[in-house]
């Protein structure tokens, strides 16, 4: 490696209030450092981009550690392994870690699970940051093991288009059920129904109100709705209520219309008895004993074409956080990424 060799990399500048801009990141550049006996350099050429990002620019109590200030942005990774100190990589393989917002990342390759090799004869690299990566894992585990999707039932899933969303209502079809998304747009309706094989799909931003939405659902789902994958909360769980079936379960994934702070309040909470409903949430990081079960299915679904995704692409890391701000607004249309490379 050229020892003059730059890293570009987005910090975390100062923490949002409310919804976050560009000023709450910052672009620095900093020498390649040199490698340590154990350790990888990793050019990245993908950087994924998920709404989990939004909660850990705050300071407060969640799940997850808040990213701290001044370092670079946490992220999802994948890339090609370009130097090697450590016996079990070499240069040319392809990997997928949590490198963050920056086109190298130094690799103390020795700890286990850090960085992982994977192939790519039949899948993309940047598969392996949607479909048959975190986002298709969390896909998988809602659907299979809370929402427990049987065939002739009907399943609803919301931010349908998006990296997890999409999976969600294949996987579900896959299983025989009917599936149904709701998601922002004509565009992003018409490609679930008629791209991803959806039975229907309700685009929220036609129905300004609950009673407009549930209707909606209703015409969608003759039969009720025995499961829901919940990822944006608020009106859009208050009208999945509404048409749930007695024994529906709903997978609590993500909530994202409240990330930036805006109050969605539930409004008939009684309808969870009246219905005798489960709900749990989940976070995808903690059953990680469902991984390589839930990556097979995926690996082999992409690989022979049957589930279908789309991405997203900024070009460079200068426009990563334009890119996470759209995300936050539905300006993506699929999984979202940056090409480093
Ligand atoms: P997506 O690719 O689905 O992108 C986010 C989408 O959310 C946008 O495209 C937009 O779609 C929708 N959205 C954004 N803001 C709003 C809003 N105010 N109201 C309604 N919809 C909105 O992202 P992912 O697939 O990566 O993530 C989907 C969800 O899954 C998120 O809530 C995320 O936090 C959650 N998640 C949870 C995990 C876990 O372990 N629990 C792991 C991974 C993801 P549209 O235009 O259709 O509105």
């Amino acid at each position: 490696m050229n020892s003059s060799a730059i890293n570009r990399q987005i910090l975390l500048a100062s923490r949002p209030q409310g919804e976050p801009t560009v000023d709450n990141f910052r672009l620095v550049e900093t020498p390649v450092p040199a490698l340590a006996e154990g350790q990888v350099l990793v050019r990245n050429h993908y950087l994924s981009l998920d709404p989990y990002m939004r909660g850990r620019m705050n300071d407060g109590k969640s799940y997850a550690a808040p990213q701290p200030l001044d370092a670079v942005m946490i992220g999802g990774t994948a890339g090609e392994v370009v130097e090697s100190r450590n016996a079990n990589f070499k240069a040319g393989d392809r990997v997928v870690g949590m490198g963050g917002w920056q086109e190298y990342q130094l690799v103390d390759a020795s700890q286990r699970g850090v960085l992982q090799k994977v192939d790519t004869t039949h899948i993309p690299l940047s598969a392996y940051l949607g479909a048959v990566g975190m986002p298709g894992v969390t896909a998988w585990y809602g659907l299979v093991k809370i929402i427990q999707a049987k065939a002739g039932q009907t399943v609803v899933v919301s931010a349908a288009s998006g990296a997890v969303g999409s999976a969600v209502g294949q996987l579900a079809k896959a299983r025989g059920a009917r599936a149904v998304g709701i998601a922002g747009g004509a565009d992003k309706c018409r490609y679930v129904v008629e791209e991803l094989g959806f039975d229907a799909c309700i685009d929220y931003k036609e129905h300004k109100d609950l009673k407009s939405l549930s209707a909606a659902l209703k015409q969608a789902c003759p039969d009720g709705i025995d499961g829901h994958f919940e990822n944006v909360g608020g009106m859009i769980l208050d009208a999945v209520l509404m048409r749930a079936n007695a024994f529906s379960r709903v997978a609590l994934c993500g909530m994202i219309s409240g990330y930036n702070g805006e109050p969605i309040p539930l409004q008939f909470p009684q309808l969870l008895l009246s219905n005798r409903m489960s709900i749990e949430g989940f976070i995808v990081s903690e059953h990680m004993e469902i991984w390589p079960e839930a990556l097979k299915e995926l690996g082999t679904l992409v690989a022979t074409g049957k589930l279908k995704y789309r991405e997203t692409v900024a070009q460079g890391i200068a426009a990563a956080p334009e890119a996470f701000l759209g995300l936050l607004k539905g300006r993506n249309f699929g999984k979202q990424l940056v090409k480093l490379v």
